[in-house]
């Protein structure tokens, strides 16, 4: 049967509609029983009304579920149970689980390409209702395509979908309050003390001036330990400066993704001529141990010597095989490791002047090593490369009246840089201290 929008959401509206009445009566029976009981030392002293508005945030967060039963006609579902054994399952664990089914929708269609009508009319009445839970018999009932896992996320996101209920997994989204509320501090998790090694957390404290302030401290987990708090905005300071010493601007690091670029193009023509020469080479073995056969057939070679030919023309052709496979896999991976480093030391540039705590936490636990906290001082180490940069910067060209960013070409000139070698290493010329001209 196909009903329009309005009339399935009217649908929809009637039925929550009568479930709320029956939650009336629930709750009022709750009320009355509550009532009746004595009420000794221990027991929550409710006034009418806040017992009222408790019921009915409990009964508001309480999802309603939409029952969602598929099997597709394809033959590689065969292993998978039939709509209506689905839908047994599942209504027998909604009434073990006690959970109130609001629709049922059951649909014979594969799940791997979007647009199943079905699926689609249940998630535009989740949308449209939210705070709802859905109950399938097995994740993949739900999506197998990325479109519709990521509309099933967005709506987790959206707190539309409180809760997934499947019967042999469980997710809940909205369990984890609490734990988010730990995440919250951006850099726990980031930085240990530098006195007693014991990891450091964080908390509200109240200012001198009676602010409210994040602070970060040692846990001094492991003994007695010296050190004080350190308000999260003196850390976040501190961690910035650290970030600008391993970056580098736009500027300089556009101009590296560019030579990359153009060292993979070289590196790929260069490897491409190789393979090919090596292809060819295989082929004529192949054709010579062809005609070796043919003439070992037609009886003009004798059997000792075609034996022989065809061990060495084998062993030939194994050889260069092996020699392409070593190319090709020999071929550009320093390309991405090389082009990741770089973008990084734009994304530091760029958090040095962010407010993303978080994304600052999370990039120095990627590029950091032992970030410790010390006399109210964070600090970290870089890897490698990024040492590299620390000690360039100062070779960086600098001047105020002319900097790199108010040109309008956005390539670094030859007299910035210079070619040293045949490899294309470049030494820059300028010898001037400076920071990174674009800040
Ligand atoms: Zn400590």
């Amino acid at each position: 049967m196909i009903s329009s929008h309005s009339d399935t959401s009217r649908e929809v509206r009637e039925k929550l509609e009568r479930a709320e009445g029956a939650r009336e009566k629930e709750k009022g029976k709750k009320r009355r029983a509550e009532a009746i009981k004595p009420k000794g030392a221990g027991a929550p002293k409710w006034t009418d009304l806040s017992l009222v508005s408790y019921l009915k945030t409990i009964y508001m967060s309480k999802p309603k579920y939409f029952l969602y039963a598929r099997k597709s006609t394809e033959d590689d579902d065969k292993q998978v149970m039939s709509i209506d054994a689905q839908l047994f399952e599942l209504r027998e664990f909604a009434r073990k689980e006690n959970l109130e089914i609001l629709e049922e929708f059951q649909e014979s269609k594969s799940a791997k390409t979007p647009g199943r009508p079905i699926f689609n009319e249940m998630m535009a009445k989740i949308e449209e209702i939210g705070n709802c839970g859905i109950l399938a018999w097995h994740p993949d009932r739900l999506a197998r395509n990325s479109i519709d896992g990521g509309r099933i996320i967005y709506a987790v996101d959206q707190k539309n979908i409180v809760s997934l209920r499947f019967p042999t997994f469980w997710f809940e989204p909205t369990h984890p309050r609490i734990q988010k509320k730990k995440h919250d501090f951006p850099f726990t998790g980031t930085f240990s003390c530098g006195e007693c090694a014991s990891m450091f957390t964080a908390q509200w404290a109240t200012g001198k001036c009676g602010g409210k302030y994040r602070y970060y401290r040692c846990t001094k987990k492991k003994g007695t330990c010296s050190q004080g708090y350190l308000r999260e905005e003196v850390l976040a300071e501190q961690i910035k400066e650290q970030l600008q010493t391993i970056s580098l601007c736009d500027k300089y690091a556009d101009w590296m993704l560019q030579r990359v670029e153009k060292w993979e193009q070289e590196e790929n023509n260069l490897s491409q001529s190789g393979d090919k020469n090596l292809a060819v080479k295989i082929k004529e073995s192949e054709s010579r141990l062809d005609k070796l056969v043919s003439a070992y057939l037609d009886d003009d070679v004798p059997k000792e010597i075609y034996l022989k030919k065809k061990d060495k023309l084998m062993r030939e052709s194994l050889t260069l095989k092996q020699e392409k496979k070593d190319f090709n896999h020999k071929g550009n991976n320093w390309v991405e490791p090389l082009r990741e480093w770089i973008l990084d030391t734009k994304q530091a540039d760029f958090l040095s002047s962010s407010d993303n705590f978080k994304e600052i936490a999370f990039f120095v636990k990627k590029v950091g090593t032992n970030p410790r906290v010390l006399d109210k001082s964070a600090h970290f180490g870089a890897l490698a490369p990024f040492g590299f940069v620390l000690s360039a910067r100062r070779f960086l060209p600098f001047s105020s009246s002319g900097t790199p960013s108010a040109r309008r070409s956005s390539a670094l000139s030859e007299c910035e840089v210079s070619t040293c070698d045949p490899t294309g290493n470049r030494t820059p010329i300028y010898a001037v201290k400076g920071r990174c001209p674009s800040r």
